[in-house]
């Protein structure tokens, strides 16, 4: 019974041309990158699909220093952070990322967290108690929203950068604890949050605001601290979650608040309880993958990734021009992500085929990921690729237009 009603549900998937699948890659992380598709061939493709930012992920003192970790530690942390698996490498870390913060969160301290989702999963669900109410924006990343429906206060959800019915709803609430809960850049659609604003409401409202920096951390900010560099805030009311496998290269994640959160989360969120801590190797790697993303390398590729930007922008907007009657519509975006809507899920397949037989890959985004009817080109930028790579990529779409 089981298998014939799942399989009835896979059907359904595959009639909305909406199922999902991996490809195996055959090398490490960069701009060119072999992988074996479903026909199980396998092929260089020019990737336009990655979150390393900054190319760290395949730098190699980030892998000379996993190897070095290794040596040092040997591979898996063997236990929870609170029971033995709580390494010099986890603590390098935390301290690192508290000092980072501190400019912008006063008594900033940071706890270490296997995944980003994890991380969001347990500062929603251990702040979000039933003396509060939760603040949700309506983009949010998944891994938020779980947080939301695992916790125990109610959620009211905003509009998309929506600061005046924000404003109206924390008015409107009688909520001891008020949490507003917003991703920094928008996954899925490469725009940032109005985080000025979004702090003056919880300044006037005696609120707290969740900031998920999964994109902003190495790429936003002089230093790459992320968004709240960017805009130069500082307050003890910012709670920040912060990603260490998209720009900084290789795995986990934190929370970086006033210590009195993190206190707190290390005794109540239960996914840092009661889950393996991460490998200390990779803690350690991290202590040089982020020395690089502050330091000068860090600098010289923000800077070549923001040419990046608006050379693909430029591209995109000229061919738009050429093309009048193309549906086609680039997202006002201000990060590496710049996404290309095309409409319909097939159209966007189609589009995303179309590309992969001329030797580009760029991933097709479809409901439920994103609203219906808005499928899209997710194009990602990195500061490995070359001015050339993105004219190519320019290249194929208009031949596809
Ligand atoms: C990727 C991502 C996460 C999850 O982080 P992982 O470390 O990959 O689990 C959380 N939030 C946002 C906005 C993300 O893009």
């Amino acid at each position: 019974m089981l298998l014939e009603h799942l399989q009835a549900k896979l059907d359904a998937i595959r009639a909305q041309d909406l199922t999902r699948f991996t490809r195996i890659a055959e090398t490490g992380t960069a701009p060119r990158q072999t992988v074996r598709g479903s026909d199980g061939t396998a092929r260089e493709l020019l990737m336009f699909c990655s979150n390393d930012y900054l190319g760290l992920a395949a730098h190699p003192a980030v892998a000379d220093a996993l190897a070095e970790g290794a040596r040092r530690y040997g591979g898996g942390s063997g236990a929870s952070p609170l029971v033995s698996g709580h390494s010099r490498a986890h603590h390098e870390v935390e301290a690192l990322l508290g000092r980072w913060f501190e400019p912008h969160i006063p008594n900033a301290r940071a706890i270490g967290f296997c995944t980003g989702y994890m991380a969001n999963l347990a500062v929603v669900t251990a702040l979000g108690d039933g003396d509060a109410e939760i603040f949700s924006e309506t983009l949010n990343h998944a891994s938020l929203i779980d947080g939301t429906r695992l916790a125990k206060a109610p959620v009211t959800r905003y509009g998309h950068c929506d600061v005046d019915g924000l404003r109206a709803l924390l008015a409107a609430s009688t909520a001891r604890i008020k949490l507003i809960v917003t991703d920094a850049v928008f996954s899925m659609d490469g725009d940032i949050a109005p985080l000025p604003a979004l702090l003056a409401l919880a300044e006037d409202f005696d609120a707290w605001l969740i900031v998920d920096d999964a994109h902003g951390l190495g790429v936003l900010g002089e230093l790459g601290v992320g968004s709240l560099e960017h805009f130069g805030l500082r307050s003890e009311r910012l709670i920040v979650v912060g990603t260490l496998g998209k720009a900084a290269g290789l795995a986990g994640a934190f929370v970086v608040a006033h210590e009195t959160v993190t206190d707190y989360l290390l005794q109540a969120a239960r996914n840092y309880i009661f889950s393996t801590a991460s490998p200390p190797a990779v803690e350690h790697a991290l202590l040089t993958s982020l020395a690089l993303m502050r330091g000068e390398l860090g600098r010289e590729r923000r800077m070549h990734l923001r040419a990046l930007q608006a050379r693909l922008r430029a591209g995109i907007a000229a061919l738009l021009d050429r093309h009048p009657s193309l549906p086609w519509r680039l997202a006002d975006s201000q990060s590496p992500i710049q996404p290309l809507i095309v409409g319909g899920n097939a159209e966007v397949m189609a589009l995303a085929a179309a590309l992969e037989r001329e030797g580009l890959r760029v991933p097709g985004i479809r409901p439920p990921t994103v609203p219906k009817g808005e499928a899209r080109l997710r194009i990602t930028l990195c500061a490995t690729h070359a001015q050339a790579d993105v004219d190519r990529l320019v290249a194929a779409l208009e031949a596809c237009a």
